[in-house]
Formats: structure tokens, C-alpha cells, sequence
């Protein structure tokens, strides 16, 4: 039989549990996957953080995932751009002292935020590059992700419309890059257009351009070598205008040789104005007969939003859902410019009180940041004064493992075993 390759290994991947080798007995499992939302982590990897939380403190975990907003300018323009209010605070109000950080500063936090995970036992930080503008811009990319995977061992993850991907850059994330990830602001030519809103003096970056990206990209990853470990996907908002394109996009995209496809829900950050917008029944059908369809066509992954009918998504989060401690921030703090913070919901960004502190890169600094007094103020308030939460189910999923564990007398006899 033939081995499994790493990325259908964590693509495929059904359900994880943890079994008290002792006695055999499965004490917890959970089947939620979301293999994009963590590739190339897998549950295993949280569950693991999870235990090393029991046995060694909660402040004390490693931090596994790392989502970077280090270029917030954009030759798009898209209709509901969720970056755009807290650009405006970072940059025109001058609350980011470093929007776009310098290549040294860069590559000492790289350094530091991989050696404070290191020492808590776990080397392979997930690190996103994505988000507030397009990250193809920031000339020192090349430079930063090559560090990034040469140097700090990262599990890179870069998502981009591809609008600007030069030759080179091209080259580099074929070589540095788990996973790639375009964004398309629409499906078809028309709702491309619309939607990404592009106002430049040159040719606009076309819905054409961004599927001739894919070949480019998946025939580069094939002469690399690397089929077995670097994913390709594309992601898109589920929008009136996609109706009627979604079937061929998928049959073209899985030709070419994308593996993963996201639709997602349209963010912004006052849902009840828009709770009334709602999608097509045309829309609706031609997207649920893709789910068994995408597989046929030969995705391997093929994700959508579980309620489709509402436009855009509500993420308020009513008492019930509330785990008793938000892990997200504990283990995905991202980072905008140098600002390192519990997450990436708007009103946590544009308030200081939810920042761990600016990162200079210098040695050990994560150990103060990760336990200073910021620190204790997020642990204490999230998500107790939280109303909205972006990591819902990452925090409820990490929750009710904690639960079961710390009841366990020999957590040395656990392992968490992934089931196909
Ligand atoms: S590509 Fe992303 S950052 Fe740029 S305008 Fe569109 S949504 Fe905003
Ligand atoms: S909204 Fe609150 S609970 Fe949710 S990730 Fe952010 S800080 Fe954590």
C-alpha cells in the first residue's frame, strides 16, 4: 500500500481522540475538522499544547499559530474590506509605530517567537502572512519568508490575491510556503470585477489572471517536488454575483490541481445592519451540490459556512457559548506591525488594553510580554467582556479537552490518536 502523503494525512483526517493507554479507554474525542483552518498544524498539535497546559500551567503553553499583519496598503479596494477601520486607526491615527516592520526587526521576532515555543517542546510555529492589505507589496517578502522557514523552522502560510506575485516571489513561496491560499474577491469575471473594486491607473488584476496564478503555481510546486507537502487553495465570500460561476470555477481550479477551496461568510463589524441580506435559493442549491460534487471534480477539501442563506455572518457570542477561558489568545496571539495582541476582532485591535505589548526582537522578550500585566488583564477579561468571538470553536474545542484532562492521574499514559 502506499504512504500517505503529509498533506492528504492532515487533509483527510476525520476525527482525533484521547485514549488512556492503560486501560484503552477513549476519555475524549472530537470531530471537528477544520484542516485549513490549522495546515500545516493539525488538532493533534492543540491537543498536545493542551496537555502541556495540565501539566505545566496555562501561562507556560507554546504558541502555535501566529497570524501577521505586516503590510496594511492594498491595490484593491474590495466592497466590505474588513482591514479598512482598523487601517485607519493604525496608520492615519498613528497607533502602529511599525505598519510595515523593518527586515531586521522582522527577522529577530521570527527568531524570538520560535524559540519561545521551542523551549516549551514545539518547533514548528504556524506562521500566517495575511490580511490588511496585500502582502505581495512588502518588499522585503522574499527575504522575511525564506528566514521564516530556513531559519525558524515556521510552517508558513501565505494568502494574497496573488495580484503582485513576481517571478521571484513565485519561486521563493513554492520553495518556503505549507500553504497557499488566493483570495478571490468574486467568482467570474463580472463579480471579480465588482467586488475587488480595483482602482489603479494600470490593467486591473482580472478574475482570468488570478485563475492563470493557479497553473502557474501548481506547475511550479510540481517541478519543485513538492505535490506531497504544499497546499494550494483559494477562498472566496459566498456573494449574490458568484451565482451561477461557482460549478465551473471548481471543475477548473481542481484541473489545474488546487486541492482546497473556503467559502466564507462576508465579516463587518455591525451585523444587524446587513441581517437581512440573504443568498439566492439558486445559490444555496449549486453550492451544497458542490460539496459531493467539488470531491468528484477531484478537491480534497471543499468548505462552506453552515447557515448559507444570510449574506454575511453573525459572530456575537451569547453567554452559554462562553468556554470558561479564551486559549486563542494564549496560542494565536497574532501580530500587527510589531504589536502583539489577543485577536483579531476589530475593537480588540484598536484597544491597547488587549495587547500583550510591542515585541523589539530582543531575546527571551516573550516571556515577559506572555506573563506581564497585559497578559493577566486578557486572561481576566476574555472572553468574560467579549460579545463577538472569531474563535469560537477553536476555544470551545480546546476548553472541553482541558476539562477532561486535568481529571486524569497520569497524563504520560494519553495519546491522542487521528482516526481516518
Ligand atoms: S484584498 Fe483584502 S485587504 Fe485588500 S481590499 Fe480586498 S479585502 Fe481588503
Ligand atoms: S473575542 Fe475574546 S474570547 Fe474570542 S478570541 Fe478574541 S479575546 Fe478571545
Amino acid at each position: 500500500m502506499n504512504k500517505m502523503s503529509f498533506k492528504d494525512s492532515v487533509i483527510t483526517a476525520k476525527q482525533f481522540s484521547a485514549v488512556d493507554m492503560t486501560t484503552g479507554k477513549t476519555i475524549w474525542f472530537s470531530r471537528l475538522r477544520s484542516p485549513q483552518h490549522l495546515y500545516p498544524l493539525t488538532e493533534k498539535d492543540y491537543c498536545e499544547a493542551i496537555k502541556y497546559a495540565v501539566q505545566h500551567g496555562i501561562d507556560q503553553m507554546p504558541i502555535l499559530s501566529v497570524s501577521t499583519k505586516d503590510f496594511p496598503y492594498c491595490d484593491f479596494d474590495c466592497k466590505d474590506c474588513l482591514a479598512c477601520p482598523s487601517r485607519r486607526w493604525a496608520i492615519e491615527d498613528q497607533h502602529i509605530k511599525y505598519p510595515i516592520i523593518p527586515i531586521d526587526k522582522y527577522k529577530k521576532i521570527l527568531r524570538e517567537i520560535s524559540a519561545y515555543s521551542s523551549r516549551r517542546g514545539f518547533n514548528k510555529v504556524r506562521f500566517e502572512v495575511c490580511g490588511e492589505g496585500n502582502p505581495d507589496l512588502y518588499k522585503h517578502r522574499i527575504e522575511m519568508l525564506e528566514y521564516a522557514n530556513q531559519e525558524c523552522n515556521m510552517g508558513l502560510v501565505y494568502v494574497s490575491t496573488g495580484s503582485h506575485i513576481s517571478d521571484e516571489l513565485l519561486e521563493c513561496l513554492v520553495n518556503n510556503v505549507a500553504f497557499i491560499r488566493i483570495s478571490f474577491p468574486g467568482i467570474g469575471t463580472d463579480a471579480y470585477k465588482t467586488y475587488s473594486n480595483q482602482k489603479s491607473k494600470n490593467k486591473d488584476f482580472s478574475y482570468d489572471d488570478a485563475i492563470h496564478l493557479l497553473d502557474k503555481l501548481c506547475n511550479a510546486r510540481a517541478k519543485a517536488g513538492r505535490e506531497d507537502t504544499l497546499l494550494i487553495g483559494t477562498r472566496t465570500c459566498i456573494r449574490p454575483l458568484n451565482a451561477g460561476h461557482y460549478d465551473e470555477f471548481i471543475h477548473t481550479i481542481a484541473n489545474i490541481g488546487v486541492d482546497v477551496f473556503q467559502g466564507v461568510k462576508v465579516l463587518i463589524p455591525n451585523f444587524e445592519s446587513v441581517k437581512n441580506e440573504n443568498i439566492s435559493q439558486k445559490e444555496v442549491e449549486e453550492l451544497i451540490n458542490l460539496r459531493e460534487l467539488a470531491y468528484s471534480y477531484g478537491l480534497k477539501d471543499f468548505q462552506l459556512p453552515n447557515n448559507l442563506n444570510t449574506v454575511y455572518k453573525n459572530r456575537a457570542m451569547v453567554e452559554r457559548d462562553k468556554p470558561t477561558r479564551c486559549w486563542s489568545s494564549l496560542i494565536s496571539p497574532p501580530l500587527y506591525g510589531t504589536n502583539l495582541m489577543c485577536c483579531v476582532l476589530w475593537d480588540r485591535i484598536t484597544d491597547f488594553n488587549y495587547h500583550y505589548g510591542i515585541m523589539e526582537g530582543e531575546e527571551n522578550e516573550l516571556e515577559s510580554l506572555m506573563h506581564g500585566e497585559s497578559a493577566k488583564f486578557i486572561m481576566k477579561n476574555c472572553p468574560r467582556n467579549c460579545t463577538e468571538c472569531p474563535s469560537l470553536k477553536d476555544n470551545g474545542f480546546m476548553e472541553s479537552l482541558w476539562r477532561v484532562l486535568k481529571f486524569q492521574e497520569n497524563l504520560d499514559n494519553v495519546k491522542f490518536i487521528t482516526h481516518y
